[in-house]
């Protein structure tokens, strides 16, 4: 679905339609330079997904009007899609790019359940972490069970709890990430270490708690997992061409992202590393 509208730079008047796709986020953020003066003109448009409704903030340099007369000059915004640079109007980037997949019916799919997680189940992953954190271990059995489709896991002690809480999170984590099999190497690495030196590896567990550095990085992977989860829109082009796209048409230089957002993404990027 692709909404029309219309502005004018307040700086030298020219008129433009600003032609937007609707995403599955709460918020759109666009930028563009003006075609004849350049100055960078902003808008914001907010979605509720419950309604289908949607509502535009008044642009940054730049002002509404009615475009009874349709400018000549127009802004083409698709979120959660590549572009091709100069595509053709009234040509739908969804078209032009959907040959690239290696299977679209597979992404449609899995991107369907990427959705779910971000809105149903990772709200009960957080409460979960809230319970663990707390050593509740009721409201912790009784989350889980909600998670787990009715299925209680183990949760006897903190080694069963931390485990289960770990695997499950990475589990839904694997659905968003272009290489789930990347962490593979290192699991198989500390699986062998327990199984081949277990007390030692203990022991290295018991100083990594005792002295504050598993609660540290705890709490930094938390939050880096919320921020992600939180931009996941901004981020979802990317993953749909490493994970979804034959190899051959992964160069995304010849293709155009309508939401960069950079000032979101530039704290996120920061405390990833
Ligand atoms: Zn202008």
């Amino acid at each position: 679905m692709i909404n029309r509208r219309q502005l004018q730079c307040v700086s030298c008047g020219t008129q433009v339609v600003t032609r937007t796709g609707i995403g599955h986020g709460t918020i759109q953020k666009h930028k563009f330079a003006c075609p004849t003066c350049k100055v960078e003109i902003a808008f914001v448009l907010h979605l509720d997904q419950d309604t289908a409704g949607l509502k535009y903030d008044e642009p940054t340099n730049a002002a509404w009007v009615d475009g009874a007369v349709e400018s000549p000059n127009t802004v083409l915004f698709y979120p959660e899609l590549m572009i091709p640079r100069g595509l053709p109007h009234p040509l739908s980037p969804f078209v032009a790019t959907s040959g690239n997949f290696k299977d679209i019916r597979e992404y449609q799919s899995v991107e369907e359940a990427r959705r779910q997680i971000k809105y149903k189940l990772w709200p009960i992953i957080e409460r979960i972490y809230v319970h663990f954190e707390n050593v509740n271990i009721q409201l912790m059995r009784k989350e889980a069970a909600e998670l787990m489709g009715g299925k209680i896991p183990d949760l006897s002690d903190d080694e069963n709890r931390a485990g289960w809480l770990m695997g499950a999170t990475k589990h839904f984590f694997d659905f968003f990430v272009a290489y789930p099999q990347l962490g593979d190497g290192p699991g198989k690495a500390s699986a062998k270490a327990v199984v081949e030196h277990e007390a030692a590896v203990r022991d290295f567990a018991a100083q990594y708690i005792s002295s504050g550095r598993t609660a540290a990085l705890w709490k930094e992977i938390k939050s880096v997992r919320r921020q992600f989860m939180e931009l996941y829109e901004s981020l979802l082009p990317l993953l749909m061409v490493r994970r979804y796209w034959r190899e051959e048409r992964q160069d995304i230089t010849i293709y155009d992202l309508s939401i960069k957002n950079f000032e979101d993404l530039k704290g996120f990027y920061i405390d990833c590393v």
